[in-house]
């Protein structure tokens, strides 16, 4: 028999969606766990500077992680460090049922998923030994600390395109190396890069391997021409990589709207299609994903969530067949001035 344990909420994953979300739950007196596979920080972990964040004009990621960790914990949350979750499933008592790889259930009304997302990797060599020291995955995150360096950029869709020209705000030179010998992008995204002096395209291509040292970082990049199969090395210091993103849902089970991306769409509560179950941060359909942004997605999700509890343990009590369907309106009913 596994073992039940019983909770208010369950959030799954300790990114800053995560424990912005259990900061607020253990601060309105609910019994809260958080599920985290790896150790509380999420893609902080993987950050060495962020500039970005109000109140701290430059912090290092672990920092920023520990802080959020700390803050949650002081409100009571529980956390379960290195337990990761195998399967959010809704049961039909209207209870959620979060399976760990150990096999232990966390029951609860209500569940935030917040696994954030998983940017897809060139995989090539020094790719993983320079993330953080040239190769980056975010250009809004990273743009900053390459003024005029040259950098390249691989990939040809919206995403790579859009951030290419973004990049010449802060770069001396940006290449934009592309696999094939047209892009994927709109229209009107390609237009920007072609009219862009500071972009340079170099089409039919693919980076071989990240060039550097421990000590200097990224150096450059080796490049395969894949028409005439001449290599070269390119001198750049930054590699912004922008060949997909694949949101981590793959732990809720049960059908959940989502767009054609695969990300979560959530009402304005941020509830999915799931009564009850709410998610918050990378893996959510939204413009853009920052730690500002999941932070407040997941205000946003705790407090509605609490509101569902309450309304869920309210019904369940007063013997109403459908505890959900009651829970769910109270969720979504506005407060009047600050929550
Ligand atoms: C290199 C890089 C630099 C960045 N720099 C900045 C910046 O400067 N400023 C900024 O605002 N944003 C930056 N971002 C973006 C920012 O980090 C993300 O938007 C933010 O971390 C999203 O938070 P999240 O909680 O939604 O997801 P994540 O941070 O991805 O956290 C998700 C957590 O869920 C856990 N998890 C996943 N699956 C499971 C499971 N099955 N069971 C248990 N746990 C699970 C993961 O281990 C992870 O800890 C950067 C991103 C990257 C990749």
């Amino acid at each position: 028999m596994a073992i039940v344990r019983d909770y208010d909420v369950v959030i799954v994953g300790a990114g800053p969606a995560g424990m912005t979300a259990a900061l607020y739950t253990g601060r309105a007196m609910l019994r809260t766990a958080v599920l985290e596979r790896g150790f509380p920080g999420g893609e902080l972990l993987n950050t060495e500077y962020l500039d970005d964040v109000p109140g701290f004009p430059k912090i290092l990621g672990y920092e920023l992680a520990e802080k959020f960790a700390a803050h949650a914990k002081q409100f009571g949350a529980e956390f379960f460090e290195t337990l990761g979750v195998t399967s959010v499933t809704k049961m039909p008592d209207g209870y959620f049922h979060t399976e760990a790889e150990n096999g232990e259930i966390f029951r609860s009304p209500a569940a935030i998923v917040t696994a954030g997302g998983t940017p897809i990797k060139l995989g090539v060599p020094g790719e993983l030994e320079f993330a953080g020291r040239g190769v980056s995955y975010c250009a809004i995150c990273d743009a900053a600390f390459f003024k005029q360096q040259v950098v390249a950029v691989v990939g040809g869709g919206d995403a790579a395109v859009e951030e290419a020209d973004f990049l010449t705000r802060y770069a001396s030179k940006v290449y934009l190396i592309h696999r094939r010998n047209e892009f994927r992008a709109s229209k009107i995204l390609q237009k920007h890069v072609f009219d862009n002096p500071k972009i340079e395209i170099i089409w039919d291509t693919v980076v071989e391997k990240v060039e550097g040292d421990a000590e200097h970082g990224m150096k450059g990049l080796r490049m395969h021409n894949l028409v005439n199969g001449e290599r070269k090395i390119l001198d750049a210091t930054g590699l912004f990589v922008f060949i997909g993103f694949r949101p981590n849902t793959g732990v809720i089970n049960g059908h959940f709207d989502h767009d054609v991306m695969g990300y979560v769409l959530t009402d304005n509560a941020m509830m999915t299609s799931i009564p009850g179950l709410f998610v918050a941060g990378d893996l959510r359909a939204q413009l853009t994903r920052q730690v500002t942004t999941a932070s407040g997605d997941a205000t946003t999700a705790a407090i509605a969530a609490d509101k569902y509890i309450t309304r869920f343990k309210e019904m369940q009590s007063e013997g109403t067949a459908d505890a959900t369907r009651g829970a769910l309106q109270s969720s979504h009913v506005s407060a009047g001035g600050y929550t």
